[in-house]
């Protein structure tokens, strides 16, 4: 009796290693939320994104959220109505909270057993919430009728530069023999950005002004800025904080790692092209930055880990404190649409200027933080480090317009016959990502957009 209860169990575990090892990315389950189910949403049962929400036109305070097909679960709700009791009192309270951040700040045993209990809520096999139209009613909120907030509030924003291809294709405009500089491939370049500038998808973006030096002129201007742009990049929200004088180990890093969003670093070329010369970007990129509403988390991601980050042979060897032990880029595709309000008008779709993928990045969020943090610096949850301009090698692979300038002279042309070299007024770009694997659930991560307003 006991040998076959044994065999029993290791028939189990060996044939389903993946579930035992975290069922909630087994891609047979299904949800009782039916949209959840159809194979184009960006929420299967399998994805379950963090975000913080609040029903349009009441008055009620912002709360967590999850994203089930085109649903939001109102997670503060379900704490209230004892559905999420199983979890540590610790738990409970930051889920009630209007931000993620105390929940990000909980370490990742914690984070695990809230998406665990979660899951389980939304499978179809669960009648709690389900068979019971009260609470059906109270926690399902469509999202249509919500209004999407900022996940968490911002402490500090830092973005770096980790696209081997994008450095190459701007480096290749003022150095074409010598596009990359000396320290690329031995840190991960970048700046202190600005937290109080960034905001939730769907908030308009104002042209800014500052000072800008025009061609051929031998003193600045203050003018509104005519060389707008847009920088597709994933950024990643920093969980459990550090204190002061603490580096992070590499082989620690992901621990502190709690999820990603898109984000869209609005650029002004002409105003950084002037200023940012010795000390880096400052009025030419912090007048705003959109970030997508809805947090990814890395468990989600974890079937879509792919080998990397790529190196070539010649490269140099990264000093140990960067050298990453078990780390591995993530196939996420992305892409940019644009659309002009002469597009809106005439009821023309948003047209798709950009593909890439984010698993070619030279440096991982790992070692971005490891770098960050080496000299002491600390974090705080909920404190934002967004991966820099996203691009493949070629011309329809690009995460920005300035770098078209490595290929081409030739402006952009859109469906209603105008041309862009840089953003007019009225353009909306909209940030799309997803993963995808055979047999797996598509994975999608919703929208970032914003629209040109002056
Ligand atoms: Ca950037």
């Amino acid at each position: 009796m006991l040998t076959r209860f044994l065999i029993f169990i290791s028939f189990v575990f060996t044939f389903s290693s993946i579930i035992a090892e975290d069922w909630t990315i087994d891609p047979e389950r299904r949800s009782w939320v039916l949209s959840a189910n159809h194979p184009s949403t960006d929420f299967p049962i399998q994805n379950l994104p963090y975000g913080v929400f609040k029903r349009k036109n009441s008055q009620e305070t912002p709360r967590i959220g999850v994203a089930i097909g085109n649903q939001i679960l109102d997670v503060k709700r379900c704490v209230q109505e004892g559905l999420l009791k199983n979890l540590p009192k610790e738990t409970q309270l930051a889920l009630m909270e209007p931000t993620l951040n105390a929940f990000m700040n909980l370490d990742k045993r914690q984070w695990k057993a809230t998406r665990h209990s979660i899951s389980g809520l939304l499978d179809e096999s669960n009648p709690t919430i389900q068979d019971h139209q009260r609470l059906k009613r109270a926690l399902l909120v469509d999202m249509r009728k919500a209004d999407m907030l900022m996940p968490a509030e911002i402490g500090d924003y830092t973005d770096f530069y980790s696209s081997i291809n994008h450095a190459q294709h701007i480096g290749k405009m003022f150095r074409p023999n010598n596009p990359l500089m000396p320290n690329y491939r031995h840190l991960p370049v970048g700046y202190h950005g600005r937290a109080s500038s960034i905001v939730i998808s769907g908030s308009d973006i104002r042209r800014p002004k500052g000072q800008v030096l025009a061609a051929g002129a031998s003193a600045p201007q203050f003018q509104t800025s005519d060389k707008l742009d847009f920088e597709l990049e994933v950024g990643v929200f920093i969980g459990k904080g550090t204190p002061l004088g603490e580096p992070i180990p590499i082989a620690e890093a992901k621990e502190h790692l709690f999820g990603i969003v898109l984000v869209n670093d609005w650029s002004a070329r002409d105003i950084q092209k002037w200023e940012y010369q010795p000390l880096g970007p400052f009025n030419g990129k912090n007048f705003a930055t959109s970030i997508s509403p809805w947090v990814i988390t890395f468990e989600a991601l974890k079937p879509y880990k792919i080998p990397g980050p790529p190196r070539s042979h010649d490269d140099p060897e990264i000093l140990a404190y960067l050298q990453p032990k078990d780390d591995a880029a993530y196939n996420i595709f992305l892409e940019v649409a644009i659309s002009s309000e002469k597009m809106r008008e005439q009821n023309e779709k948003s047209v798709v200027i950009t593909r890439t993928n984010f698993s070619d990045m030279y440096w991982t969020f790992a070692q971005m933080l490891t770098h960050h943090t080496c000299g002491g610096c600390n974090f705080k949850a909920g404190d934002l480090i967004a991966s820099g301009t996203v691009s493949g090698e070629k011309i329809d692979c690009l995460g920005c317009l300035v770098e078209r300038g490595a290929f081409t002279k030739e402006p952009l042309r859109l469906p209603d016959g105008s041309r862009r070299k840089f953003l007019e007024d009225g353009d909306e770009i909209t940030l799309r990502a997803f993963c995808k694997k055979p047999g797996y659930p598509r994975i999608g991560f919703g929208e970032c957009c914003g629209v040109i307003k002056r």
